[in-house]
């Protein structure tokens, strides 16, 4: 496509962050319209797994992500004890493709992504109402009453996508019946190893990841009940209900303010027929959002966002639109299927079954756990990836 054709992005997130670098790297001039009056450093942590990294390197950003993030080696699950059932040392994989695995807090990674583009590039206060379909272009409608045009528009606007609930009314956004609180805090102990760990119990489990020197990133997914006002719990209410977890859970719940404790009920989008109509293309969590159990939604739209920009630097739309389609959608959809999977598996609320599947998940070799992680890892974004 000529690189002076007008691409519009709407949602400034980190899948439409990416595509502008991308598609800036491309010589393109791409336009980010964000809703947010402006674009803060808020939210908690995330790990950016190998797939992720190894764009983030081809993008430039490896070592600047390395720098503001921390390496994460192994991955545990263990008991609400703490105590180790399964093993993942990520070694053999951060060897093969060159890249680590990561946590970083999410404010530092938007900013490694806004310090990549030039700041007009990105247009805050620009929340997308309506798109219109023309014949030489996408007029773009926003809720302040201004308008744009563009020859082609990336919709990275999220599960709520207001392009998608317009081009693809159909699609539903599914519960998963869980939901989950976040928080980062700077705990008295330590040192942290480069370790993430889940701590499973019946019904609930409590994650731990650090991101930064003595910096901890945690969350805690509890399955909803009838009657369970899970929404409107205070932090001592959390407290409560972590309780049969041992040291550190209750110190990094304790450690954050409560003000700072971000409550998420969790959901995914049933797979989508097609992601793009017409002048305009999904990405990201407007396309396939998926439930964080595999730590991978951001993951796929950071490989969104490389293989588009790749697709649209050599084709004209139609094709580019439908290449990027073509080997991004089996895997992403894959991904949602595989996390929905695992999410009621490490839910259970039985204690026998729970019993039992950590007894066969205590006999995993590591050589086969990294196995399925290799297929995720490796990625799609690019074949000469
Ligand atoms: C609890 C939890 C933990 C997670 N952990 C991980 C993890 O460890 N690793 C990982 O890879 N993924 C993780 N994810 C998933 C990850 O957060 C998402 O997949 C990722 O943020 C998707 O990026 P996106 O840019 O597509 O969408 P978003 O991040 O949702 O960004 C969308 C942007 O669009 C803007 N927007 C919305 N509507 C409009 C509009 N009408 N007009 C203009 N702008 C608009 C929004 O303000 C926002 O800035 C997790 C998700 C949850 C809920």
């Amino acid at each position: 496509m000529k690189k002076d054709t007008s691409i519009a992005i709407t949602g400034g997130g980190i899948g439409g962050l990416t595509t502008a670098i991308a598609l800036h790297q491309q010589g393109f001039g791409p336009i980010v319209y964000e809703a947010a009056p402006e674009l803060r450093p808020i939210g908690a942590g995330i790990t950016l797994a190998i797939n992720a990294m190894r764009v983030l390197k081809k993008l430039g950003l490896l070592e600047r992500a390395i720098q503001l993030g921390h390496r994460i080696e192994e991955l545990w699950i263990t008991d609400r004890r703490l105590h180790p059932i399964n093993r993942t040392v990520l070694r053999p994989l951060i060897e093969e493709f060159g890249v680590p695995n990561l946590g970083i807090h999410r404010g530092a990674l938007q900013q490694l992504l806004l310090e990549a583009l030039p700041a007009e590039v990105v247009q805050v206060g620009k929340s997308l109402r309506q798109v219109e379909e023309k014949k030489e272009g996408v007029a773009l409608h926003f809720e302040d009453g201004a308008q744009a045009v563009a020859n082609i528009l990336i919709a990275a606007d999220g599960i709520h996508s207001t392009v998608r609930r317009q081009l693809f009314p159909a699609c539903r956004q599914r519960s998963s019946g869980q939901v989950c609180w976040r928080g980062v805090c700077r705990p008295d102990t330590g040192p942290w190893r480069h370790r993430g760990t889940e701590a499973w119990a019946p019904g609930k489990r409590f994650g731990i990841v650090p991101i930064a020197e003595n910096t901890i990133y945690w969350f805690a997914v509890a399955n909803e009940k009838p009657g369970q006002d899970w929404a409107g719990l205070t932090r001592e209410g959390l407290l409560e209900a972590f309780r049969p977890f041992s040291h550190p859970v209750l110190e990094l719940i304790e450690h954050t303010p409560a003000d700072q404790i971000i409550y998420s009920a969790i959901s995914d989008l049933e797979p989508l027929p097609r992601w793009f109509s017409g002048r305009t293309v999904l990405l990201g969590d407007a396309a396939h959002a998926t439930t964080p159990n595999m730590g991978q939604g951001a993951c796929q739209a950071i490989e969104d966002a490389y293989s588009l920009a790749g697709f649209l630097s050599a084709l004209p739309y139609p094709q580019a639109f439908s290449e990027y389609q073509n080997l991004r959608k089996k895997q992403a959809d894959s991904i949602v299927r595989q996390s929905r999977r695992l999410g009621r598996m490490a839910q259970l609320d039985s204690s026998a079954l729970g019993y039992l599947r950590n007894h066969l998940m205590s006999l995993v070799p590591n050589a086969l756990a990294l196995r399925s992680l290799r297929e995720v890892f490796k990625g799609s974004a690019h074949q000469e990836m």
